[in-house]
């Protein structure tokens, strides 16, 4: 279905007020098709649910909105196989399957945007990521007409990476994802606040509350205060560097990753440049929770642009270190190198 009604402000969840040329509305693959031959080299974005995007500007061409619909369960002695279209909304299938007695979604619950987007950046939370429950993802290679259904290993997943953010970027529609999830359940309570109530989480089904709870308490709504999540990646930074932050800070929030690198929380970094609560021209620093920028209400691509280059900028001054953004910069042609546009 092609709507006329072009605005993208309720599709973005940073809620900024831009529009498309046309917006195409997919719950079939022939209309992904259609949309792709038709837009003869005129620029085709394909969204999900705007939940990790920032428009910098009117799109100059067609928005296509995946609704891909469906969910079909198979089993054997050991997994659930679930397969699932790419247009279903993230958390309510989390919630299908809690209600259906298949554990292992609940630690990411709660996560905007659709199932399709899911493997894209290997989407993560209370120390769970998709690449440990995905079996397989299906994607419509739009030029040549044809389904590709690719393993878990082929899908490359790293920290907020896969092979969709390269190779399978343009020309591609993820149409389906497939999860594996063990029917001999064990909970993962890596994530210090589950850890800690552990003793009360008996069941997926309390771990799935609690984690809705603490997100509840630690996020901000995008439907009251535009925003798209954690805006910046958590650096990987070098044992030497993490060391002489370390003299400085003794409770800097360090995680291994090997022997030479470790991640540091780039909402502490954020915090400790003094920009918690942060706010200019209608954008600010969240003052909960200092990885997510927000829209206050008015605020101009511009304005988050400037907010984001303030904070990359600060906390470069403060720490030596770049900040890269996790959220999709979305130009008038497409996708822009985020980088390049906040230095
Ligand atoms: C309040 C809030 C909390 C969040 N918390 C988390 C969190 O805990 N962990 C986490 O990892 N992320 C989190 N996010 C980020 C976001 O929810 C995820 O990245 C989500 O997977 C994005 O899904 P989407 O459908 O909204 O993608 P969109 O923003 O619509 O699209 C993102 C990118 O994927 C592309 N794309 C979309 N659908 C497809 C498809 N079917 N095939 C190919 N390409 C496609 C788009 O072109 C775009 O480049 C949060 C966001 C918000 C607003």
């Amino acid at each position: 279905m092609t709507c006329s009604q072009t605005s993208l402000k309720p599709l973005n969840t940073f809620g900024l007020s831009v529009s498309a040329k046309s917006i195409v509305y997919a719950s079939d693959t022939e209309t992904l098709i259609d949309s792709w031959q038709d837009h003869q080299g005129k620029p085709w974005l394909l969204m999900g649910g705007g939940s990790n995007m920032l428009f910098l500007d009117d799109f100059d061409g067609t928005v296509v909105i995946n609704q891909l619909k469906g969910i079909s369960v198979e089993q054997t002695q050991d997994n659930w196989l679930i397969h699932c279209a790419a247009g279903e909304n993230w958390h309510d299938f989390v919630q299908f399957t809690i209600k259906e007695d298949m554990p292992g979604l609940e630690n990411l619950a709660l996560i905007p945007g659709t199932v399709g987007s899911a493997p894209i950046q290997n989407i993560g939370a209370y120390g769970v990521e998709l690449k440990d429950v995905c079996d397989y993802v299906d994607i419509l290679d739009l030029t040549q007409n044809k389904l590709v259904r690719l393993t878990h290993t082929e899908c490359l997943f790293g920290y907020r990476e896969s092979i969709f953010k390269h190779r399978y970027q343009h020309g591609y529609v993820i149409t389906a994802v497939g999860f594996r999830l063990p029917k001999c359940w064990q909970p993962n309570f890596s994530y210090g606040p589950l850890k800690a109530v552990k003793e009360t989480l008996t069941t997926p089904k309390s771990i799935f509350d609690k984690v809705c709870e603490i997100r509840r308490s630690k996020l901000p709504d995008p439907a009251k205060m535009g925003n798209a999540g954690s805006f910046f990646k958590n650096p990987i930074i070098s044992t030497q560097a993490a060391e002489a932050i370390k003299q400085h800070y003794p409770d800097a929030p360090f995680y291994p990753q090997n022997s030479d690198q470790v991640k540091i929380a780039a909402g502490w970094l954020i915090e400790q440049a003094g920009l918690k609560g942060y706010q200019a021209h209608g954008a600010g620093v969240h003052p909960q929770q200092a990885l997510v920028l927000v829209n206050l209400g008015e605020a101009q691509p511009a304005d988050v642009v400037s907010m984001a280059k303030h904070v990359r900028d600060t906390v470069h001054q403060k720490f030596s270190i770049w900040l890269e953004p996790e959220v999709r910069f979305i130009g008038t042609k497409g996708e822009v190198n985020a980088v390049d546009t906040l230095s």
